[in-house]
């Protein structure tokens, strides 16, 4: 089920070159209306409901329609973004709210990790090797 947006929440990204939403979407499917300064899904057909609209705007203003099987028709999904916490809010169309919190990162938002610190140096001969995929691969 495709993403939407809550125009009442949306404010445009002001000061941004780039919408957050437009900047994330891996398939251009969000546009801003320049009259109006809010942003809709454009193609809704053709969305991946990867979310990632909807986890990176600063408003929350990005909503799903979840699947039936966990939120039934007429219910929704609101993400409220923190640092080191998604907390993912569910609305049942019976007027039950469930909110369910899940960890995004272990690291200082904006700290960055070297993935291979500790990890032993890498050998090209290794590559030669029976048993590796690009075994065959020829040095440039
Ligand atoms: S990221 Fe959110 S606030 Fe910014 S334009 Fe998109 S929907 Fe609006
Ligand atoms: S859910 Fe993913 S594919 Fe769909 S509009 Fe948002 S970013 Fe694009």
């Amino acid at each position: 089920m495709p993403s939407y947006v809550n125009v009442e929440k949306c404010d445009g990204c002001k000061g941004l070159d780039r919408t957050a939403c437009q900047y994330i979407c891996p398939n251009d499917l969000m546009i801003l209306n320049n009259d109006t300064q809010k942003a809709y899904n454009q193609e809704v057909e053709q969305c991946w409901e990867c979310y990632n609209c909807v986890k990176i705007c600063p408003q929350q203003a990005v909503e799903v329609r979840a699947y039936q099987d966990f939120a039934p028709l007429g219910a929704n999904v609101i993400p409220l973004r923190g640092t080191d916490a998604i907390m993912w809010t569910i609305m049942f169309r019976n007027g039950t709210m469930k909110r369910f919190k899940f960890p995004i990162r272990t690291t200082p938002e904006g700290s960055t990790t070297n993935l291979y610190d500790g990890k032993p140096e890498g050998n090209k001969d290794d590559l030669k090797k029976p048993g590796f995929f690009n075994g065959g691969l020829k040095e440039e």
